[in-house]
C-alpha cells in the first residue's frame, strides 16, 4: 500500500516532518519552522494545507503558481523599522 494521492507530491500524515507547508486555498508555500499568525494557516481545512519537504517540489508549486509567504518563507519576521 503506499500514497496514491497526487503524482509529484508527498503527502505527510503530520506537519512536523515538512520543511514547507502547502496552503492550497490561497496557493501559498510556508516554511513550516517560522509560521506565524500572519500567515493564517489555521483557517485553512485540513484536506487544503499539505506538508512538504522536498524543494524540487516546491520549486513544481512555485512553477504551477504558488507563491512563498511573505511572512514566513524568508525565516524569522524582520523587525518592524
Ligand atoms: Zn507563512
Amino acid at each position: 500500500m503506499g500514497l496514491d494521492i497526487g503524482k509529484f507530491i508527498t503527502i505527510e500524515k503530520g506537519d512536523n516532518m515538512a520543511k514547507y507547508l502547502i496552503d492550497h486555498k490561497h496557493k501559498r508555500i510556508h516554511r513550516s519552522a517560522f509560521v506565524g499568525d500572519k500567515c493564517d494557516l489555521p483557517q485553512i481545512p485540513l484536506n487544503k494545507r499539505t506538508g512538504e519537504k522536498l524543494d524540487k517540489n516546491i520549486e513544481f508549486l512555485i512553477h504551477e503558481g504558488y507563491r512563498r509567504c511573505q511572512y514566513c518563507y524568508d525565516g524569522p519576521s524582520l523587525p518592524l523599522k
